[in-house]
């Protein structure tokens, strides 16, 4: 806030109008930390980076501007409107306009469309600071028509009423369930944006029930999956738990959900954590073979009363690169040149040490391996 304060100032000095907008001022009058600040303004970017040293270009085309104090980035945005979104993704043309209400107007809900100047003056024409009190989620202006110029927003709704505990105004949520199918031409990155956002909220389940109620689940790409209950879901603070959970509790695979397309780090971890939560049991060779933070979900799914992470701190080796042999070792141990061989004895000599049968020491691991290896030649 006080970086965000020094930003106005500087602007208003210079003959500007700027002011706090969207999430901020809603969290502010929350009584939240806003997690990221954003100022509106009349200036151009062009202005604004001539009044700061230290800026970066985010997204000259779209008016902002990061400015950056004191090691805090605050967004300038010029105000603006912006037409319809055909691609889904970005609208098709911004224009800047002269009036902050202007720029509010465009804002997807009420309690978003407020703004707040230096002195923590509330400007508020969509009687957005009611609709706080009331814990009410509402489009600005006729939602249909803000939905049709980008269905996102009908999923944001959905998204904010759990992360604020808040209730969506029945017209607004009449009018997603008359708009939910535009949902499908919205880009999957920005929907799985905001899923990923109902999973890691305080309240999954309230957003999870409105998906629902909406009808938006019907056109997402994990469709019905979506709809199962989800009263016994703790959200926790990465959302790869509650993909996991999902699948988990239904028993399906990772393919039902890939059309959010997620990253292979992402897909990996929701996977192996699926793997390791299927388990019948957990042993030495578990904690080894499996990622920590993979188990970490895993535990979380099958109830399993576990610390991962101190569990494979205990094992005699935590990876292959621990071993105290190698696969040239064993070339020189047996005159045999590189191939799938030694991968086996390799792992067999893993097991054997993680599970306590062999020391980890080269000449205890050479007797063990070449009276094996003879006794099976
Ligand atoms: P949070 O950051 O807590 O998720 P936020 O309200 O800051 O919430 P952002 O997505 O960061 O949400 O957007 C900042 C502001 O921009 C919003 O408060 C809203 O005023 C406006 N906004 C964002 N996305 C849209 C949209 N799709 N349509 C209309 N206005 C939007
Ligand atoms: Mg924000």
């Amino acid at each position: 806030m006080k970086n965000a304060a020094k930003v106005i100032r500087v602007l208003e000095k210079a003959g500007y109008e700027a002011y706090i907008v969207g999430g901020a001022v809603r969290d502010y009058l929350l009584g939240k930390t806003p997690h990221d600040m954003d100022v509106a303004s009349n200036a151009s970017p062009e202005q604004v980076k001539k009044l700061f040293s230290r800026t970066v270009d985010t997204g000259i085309e779209h008016g902002t501007v990061l400015v950056l104090l004191e090691g805090e980035g605050i967004e300038v945005t010029t105000f603006r409107t912006e037409g319809a979104y055909s691609d889904m993704r970005r609208p098709d043309k911004v224009e800047f306009v002269q009036s902050l209400e202007e720029d509010l107007k465009r804002r997807d809900f009420t309690i978003n469309a407020m703004a707040m100047d230096e002195e923590l003056r509330v400007i508020d024409p969509f009687g957005g600071r009611e609709d706080l009190e009331q814990r009410v989620i509402r489009a600005v202006g006729n939602p249909g028509e803000r939905f049709q110029e980008d269905a996102l927003r009908m999923l944001r709704a959905v998204r904010f009423s759990g992360q604020l505990d808040f209730s969506v105004d029945p017209g607004t949520l009449a009018a997603i369930q008359q708009h939910a199918s535009l949902i499908s031409a919205v880009a999957v990155e920005r929907l799985k944006n905001e899923l990923d956002k109902i999973l890691i909220n305080p309240r999954t389940e309230r957003s999870m029930c409105y998906l629902k109620d909406s009808g938006l689940t019907r056109h997402l790409p994990a469709g019905v999956l979506l709809e199962m209950d989800w009263s016994g879901y703790e959200p926790q603070a990465q959302a790869a738990y509650g993909w996991a959970y999902m699948l988990y509790r239904q028993g399906a695979e990772f393919p039902a959900v890939k059309g959010f397309k997620f990253s292979n780090g992402e897909r990996r971890l929701i996977e192996n954590a699926l793997k390791a939560a299927r388990l019948e049991r957990w042993d030495a060779w578990t904690f080894y073979c499996f990622e920590c933070k993979e188990l970490e979900i895993a535990a979380y799914l099958s109830g399993r009363n576990v610390t991962p992470q101190q569990e494979k701190e205990a094992l005699p080796i935590q990876s292959k690169r621990d071993l105290a042999v190698n696969g040239i070792d064993l070339m020189q141990w047996t005159g045999k040149r590189q191939g799938q061989w030694i991968r086996q004895w390799i792992e067999s000599m893993e097991r054997k040490i993680v599970f306590g049968q062999l020391p980890n020491d080269h000449e205890k691991i050479k007797d063990w391996f070449l009276d094996e290896y003879h006794r099976h030649a």
